[in-house]
């Protein structure tokens, strides 16, 4: 089992993402996590092998990012998986048929799509209600209920939810609580110092930061549960290759750095963008005008670089979609580079359209992930774009 190494608990946060989980190579001291491209070790005897018997069940590759992520996000394991959605699959096999979940309403497009689409013919049944309000959570709850799946901030709607209550809600009804961690990161964010009993993350996004990957990550505290989704990883296989956990463990050693950055931006672009289109235009959880300002100030450390805009209608939105030119056009978010997306036909194209509607997510929605870009070249993109 992946567990942290307890030592690299006792530095900060920018040390551990630079230093977690390594450690130097024994042959020759290389610094950096050498790539482990082998499908499986050489036994000394019957029975007698160093810890690795096939690369499925482990890598020493992803051995070093699993320890890194899970330190970061204060658990004591972690779990790597070939996508974000190929950790969630394997997070829902902890269940079984009958099983109920409350989950929040504005989740990611693809959750939506593998819940409804996929585990519900499985047996599984799921209630969506809005996270933001924990009485509707409480509510929600079944005798059957067996987790609680949230996002805090949500994509695209920018809605919080307080992971301390739905940690106490969850553990009311002795439920899992299971948060997607993607958009704030265990650098502006950490649910299991909150109560939340599973993290997990595309890594395919800020923790990676370089839109060079597809990736999961799942973290937990509980040995019994690290055991259980060990069991699965393994069992399932929906692992990652070593070279994307090489490339995902060498953008969390920048983590901090980067998102300092992307949070410095988002500010600035937040406010500029208040003042160019007032204040309702502009959705973004730093601003005062945010209804759940005060929460995400208290249960955030920084308030991140993703910023969404309600500019009207379809054809406006196009306007600023197709009038950028250091912003792309594209799908996904928390690279270093500035990415604008239209979610309603995008990343929520597979939720119904009376749904995105009951939820207010339109089609003049604009989602911003802010980059690490200089700030102005931001700034007089998007002016030029919103004409
Ligand atoms: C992208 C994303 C996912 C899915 O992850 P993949 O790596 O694309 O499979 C899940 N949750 C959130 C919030 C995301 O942004």
């Amino acid at each position: 089992m992946t567990r942290i190494f307890p030592e690299d608990l006792d530095a900060g946060l920018a040390t551990r993402a630079i230093h977690a989980g390594q450690r130097p190579e024994p042959h020759a001291g290389a610094i950096m996590t050498p790539l482990y491209l082998t499908s499986t070790y050489v036994q000394d005897g019957l029975g007698q092998h160093k810890g690795y018997e096939y690369a499925r069940g482990k890598n020493p590759t992803r051995e070093a990012l699993e320890r890194n992520v899970a330190t970061l996000e204060g658990g004591r394991h972690g779990f790597a998986f070939a996508s974000g959605m190929g950790c969630l699959d394997s997070i829902m096999k902890l269940f079984r048929a009958g099983d109920h979940f409350v989950v929040g309403e504005n989740v990611y497009g693809g959750t939506f799509r593998l819940f409804d689409k996929l585990l519900r013919h499985l047996g599984l049944s799921f209630s969506y209600v809005d996270t933001r309000d924990p009485q509707r959570v409480a509510d929600a709850m079944t005798p059957a209920t067996r987790g609680l799946l949230v996002e805090t901030p949500t994509n695209p709607l920018m809605w919080l939810c307080d992971l301390s209550a739905m940690a106490e809600i969850a553990r009311a009804h002795d439920a899992l609580l299971i948060v997607d961690n993607t958009f704030a990161t265990p650098v502006f964010q950490r649910p299991l110092e909150l109560g939340a009993h599973i993290v997990w993350h595309s890594t395919t996004k800020y923790l990676n930061g370089h839109s060079d990957m597809i990736g999961g990550v799942a973290v937990v505290l509980e040995d019994a549960l690290a055991d259980r989704l060990q069991f699965i990883q393994n069992a399932a296989g929906a692992v990652p290759g070593p070279f994307d956990c090489w490339l995902a463990l060498r953008g969390t050693k920048t983590l901090p750095l980067r998102m300092k950055q992307h949070d410095a931006n988002g500010r600035q672009l937040a406010a500029w963008l208040v003042d160019r289109l007032g204040e309702s235009a502009v959705i973004y959880p730093g601003l005062a005008s945010h209804p759940q300002h005060a929460l995400a100030a208290r249960q955030m450390s920084g308030f991140g670089g993703m910023i969404t805009l309600d500019l009207g209608s379809r054809e406006r939105a196009r306007q600023v979609l197709e009038g950028v030119r250091v912003f792309a056009l594209a799908e996904s978010l928390g690279g270093v580079e500035s990415l604008i997306s239209h979610p309603f036909s995008m990343t929520h194209g597979s939720v119904p359209a009376d749904v995105k509607q009951a939820m207010g997510l339109t089609e003049g929605m604009v989602r911003l992930s802010c980059g690490i870009e200089d700030i102005e070249d931001l700034v007089a993109d998007l002016d030029r774009a919103i004409g």
